[in-house]
């Protein structure tokens, strides 16, 4: 039973859910290559109207679409609303701007005139992760349904009730049938899906691991796609930051969503001069985040996502302290029932250990100390992610040269890694390729055709 609903502050199985059988799947398959015969025909103002009133129904019922996230996987009710609004935000952005962002773009050739034009490819098949369970689905659909492409998606085994709500917004909002398929498949039916010749585009967002599967079999298939993999970004800290400041975006960025966010600050890398004090800051800081159940507005510090992925963070833990780490404060899980994580600080993690490259998904915070400003930048470059990062400095000028010497796809100046509708998401290295949000996030599954006229005569 790969579909199953726990509440992980408690451990309560809430619901499973039968895979689709594959005559299921076919049959799932075809409504979507039907639907895609006149969705792509459509106007945007037509497209808009579904994709502008899901946006709105997310809005209305915002409290009952967090509430489900929460339940299912641990979200911080806050959080979650928060969440909700935002994957609102993206489909209403893309509702409004499509348009504008596929239009002819005219060109200038030597010879005749000629534009570029973008179409809808068809059928997109996305795979999503569990953290962010309703911006993922967001994140994809905006773009590629306004596009004229129809979607197909494989949510994470874990969060079934928010792919079928988010799959129900949809026909709520009006879809055709196969506009917005969820698809409750194992990884196998999965393989088969991006082999099958009817989807044109494959859009993964996940772990390392899942990203190099699904990408070497579309590429196998010569299907385009995008990878969001994952991350371990630096938090830099120069000499001239404002502490007061950075420590409140330093437990933020290392504790929201606790801590499973792909750009989370993962590695706290910090200027000699003010290592001490901002380990003892970011120390009590973490000390009076307080346990309890995500649905109580008053908690601040919920579970993880589920008790196999505690059990993983504290493997990984175990596996960095016997490799030389040291544990300044947690390191192990809290006394009460559910998924819960002590928040964690490590330091002294040398480059053998395997702790100095991996991605810690939860709240345990790595941290280095190092002599300048050069020597923090070639620590955050020495890792095989390059998803996002930011640097702490007063002098804004400064900050903008370190932004541009870190290798990553994003960089942010006094505060951390998050994403805007209108702003390209994305890595390079292990992070993966491609990018969501923002103009860039609708190129990626449309044909960009050229079209050219000149009068002339065939040469003899
Ligand atoms: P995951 O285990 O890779 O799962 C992500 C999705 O891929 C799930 O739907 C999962 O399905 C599916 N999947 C995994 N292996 C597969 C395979 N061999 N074939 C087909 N589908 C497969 O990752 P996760 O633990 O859910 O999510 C956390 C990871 O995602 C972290 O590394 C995080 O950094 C990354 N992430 C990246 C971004 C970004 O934008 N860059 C955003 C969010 C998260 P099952 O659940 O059924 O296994």
């Amino acid at each position: 039973m790969t579909y199953q609903s726990v509440n992980p502050s408690d451990g309560k199985l809430l619901k499973k859910f039968d895979e689709l059988t594959d005559a299921q799947l076919e049959a799932k398959l075809v409504a979507a290559e039907a639907c895609f015969k006149t969705w792509k025909n459509k106007t945007y103002a037509e497209r808009a109207v579904i994709v502008a009133k899901a946006s709105a129904i997310m809005h209305t019922k915002a409290n009952e679409f967090a509430k489900i996230m929460t339940l299912e996987m641990g979200k911080r009710i806050g959080e979650a609303r928060g969440e909700v609004e935002f994957s609102s935000n993206i489909l209403a952005y893309y509702a409004k701007n499509a348009e504008r962002f596929l239009a002819p773009v005219k060109l200038d050739p030597t010879l005749g005139d000629g534009h570029m034009e973008s179409s809808p490819i068809g059928l997109v098949f996305c795979v999503e992760p569990w953290n962010f369970p309703y911006y993922q689905l967001a994140r994809v659909a905006g773009p590629h349904l306004m596009a004229g492409n129809v979607i197909l998606v494989k949510h994470a085994g874990i969060v079934p009730q928010c792919a079928i709500a988010f799959e129900k917004l949809l026909t709520e909002a009006g879809a055709p049938a196969g506009l917005y398929t969820n698809l409750l498949i194992s990884h196998d039916q999965s393989d088969r899906v991006v082999d099958d010749p009817r989807i044109k585009g494959v859009a993964l967002t996940g772990s390392v691991a899942a990203g190099r599967s699904i990408a070497a079999r579309a590429g196998k298939n010569l299907k385009p796609s995008s990878m969001e993999l994952g991350g371990s970004d630096a938090f830099i800290v120069l000499e001239d930051a404002d502490l007061e400041h950075t420590i409140k975006w330093a437990v933020w960025g290392r504790m929201y969503n606790t801590g499973q966010t792909c750009c989370a600050a993962k590695r706290f890398i910090v200027v000699d001069k003010l290592a001490d004090t901002f380990m003892e800051k970011f120390k009590v800081a973490l000390t009076a985040l307080k346990p309890g159940d995500p649905l109580d507005e008053k908690t601040t510090l919920g579970p993880l996502s589920s008790e196999q992925a505690l059990l993983d963070l504290l493997k990984q833990v175990d596996g960095a302290v016997s490799h030389g780490a040291k544990v300044i404060m947690g390191g192990k899980r809290i006394a009460r029932p559910g998924s819960y994580m002590a928040p964690t600080i490590l330091t002294d993690i040398k480059p053998g250990n395997p702790a100095f490259r991996e991605e810690f998904f939860g709240p345990v915070a790595l941290f280095f100390r190092v002599k300048n400003e050069d020597e923090a930048i070639a620590l955050a470059n020495d890792s095989d992610f390059g998803l996002g990062g930011s640097v702490f400095t007063k002098d804004i000028a400064r900050g903008r040269r370190v932004a541009s010497r870190v290798e990553t796809g994003m960089m942010f100046i006094n505060n951390i890694s998050w994403s805007d509708a209108e702003l390209p998401f994305g890595g390079i290295k292990d992070s993966g390729y491609g990018r969501e949000l923002g103009n860039m996030g609708i190129q990626e599954f449309v044909n960009k055709k050229l079209v050219r006229y000149v009068a002339a005569e065939a040469p003899l």
